[in-house]
């Protein structure tokens, strides 16, 4: 059953709806949000498989999916959202009666009063992230992250609780929640999607929802002090020499970067542990600091 749960007239552009499709009835009850940033089609089009599977099998007690939360974004193929550029992950709690994007933070934390909660994202446009779930170093949510038997799972400090994003305020409020991510942002790669869709309904049958999907495999299973950031040093145009899941020793090369006017190689970016490739940077432009490589210890 397709609902609007939030309907907000817009200038020039009709109607803004948040929708929320639901599957089945009673508990437990589970939540999949997607497109809180509007580039981020990996994720949108995970919640598309998911809607697809849930019609062919019903669960056991309720999901209920919000596939296209920032439309604006979507059709304009921009992560934030039109009014003064607001990042909706940034709002949250939101207000009933703040700006635009405020509203909608508020409605989606209304239509989301679940047991357990998940936000699906993909990377942004310039970077190639390994369909992942990161988490909080512990508590409840660490069990739910890795029933998902994503390739990837990154437990940080933070764990995605700061509180004007969508996970720190469903924490806040008692449920748990986290966020899962694949891919980059810009452009949809099916496969990563699917990673996410299977992941999220591995959840599922962790819940006793009744999902059946094949086991996933978790390849790496770390904390942030197990993972090497390469950055660039100078800035320039990154040529990459690996790819993401790509399995690396010490002294491996991982890409080079070029002087962006003559080629010239100003830098070049080794491994210093063993391990795996999960974060690629893919638009070659670069700033000085910026993310080039992460590897990330093997299990
Ligand atoms: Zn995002």
């Amino acid at each position: 059953m397709i609902e609007d749960v939030f309907v907000l007239q817009v200038p020039f552009r009709g109607t803004y709806r948040l929708q929320r499709i639901r599957f089945g009835q009673g508990r437990p009850r589970l939540v999949v949000v997607a497109g809180l940033h509007g580039n981020e089609l990996n994720g949108i089009h995970a919640v598309h498989l998911l809607a697809s599977a849930l019609r062919e099998q019903r669960p056991i007690g309720t999901v209920d999916l919000l596939p296209l939360v920032n439309v604006f974004g979507i059709e304009d193929g921009t992560k934030r959202g039109p009014f003064e550029g607001e990042d909706l992950n940034e709002v949250f709690p939101g207000h009933p009666l703040g700006t635009a994007m405020q509203r909608v933070a508020y409605a989606v934390l209304e239509a989301t009063d679940a047991d357990v909660c998940v936000d699906v994202h993909s990377g942004s446009p310039l970077v190639q992230e390994m369909p992942q779930v990161r988490l909080p170093l512990a508590g409840p949510e660490v069990d739910l992250g890795r029933a998902t038997g994503l390739p990837f799972v990154w437990r940080r400090p933070t764990g995605g609780r700061e509180p004007s994003g969508l996970v720190g305020a469903w924490r806040a409020l008692g449920r748990r929640g986290f966020r899962i991510t694949g891919g980059r942002g810009g452009s949809l790669d099916p496969r990563d999607s699917v990673a996410m869709a299977n992941g999220v309904r591995r959840l599922m049958a962790a819940l006793g929802m009744g999902s059946n999907v094949g086991p996933g495999e978790t390849l790496v299973d770390v904390t942030h002090d197990e993972i090497t950031a390469h950055r660039c040093e100078t800035g320039g145009f990154f040529v990459p020499e690996s790819r993401v899941g790509m399995r690396v020793l010490p002294g491996h090369l991982l890409g080079r970067v070029l002087d962006p006017v003559g080629g010239e190689v100003l830098e070049t970016v080794r491994a210093d542990r063993a391990g795996l490739v999960t974060n690629l940077r893919v638009y070659p432009m670069v700033h000085a600091e910026e993310l080039l490589v992460r590897v990330a210890a093997l299990r």
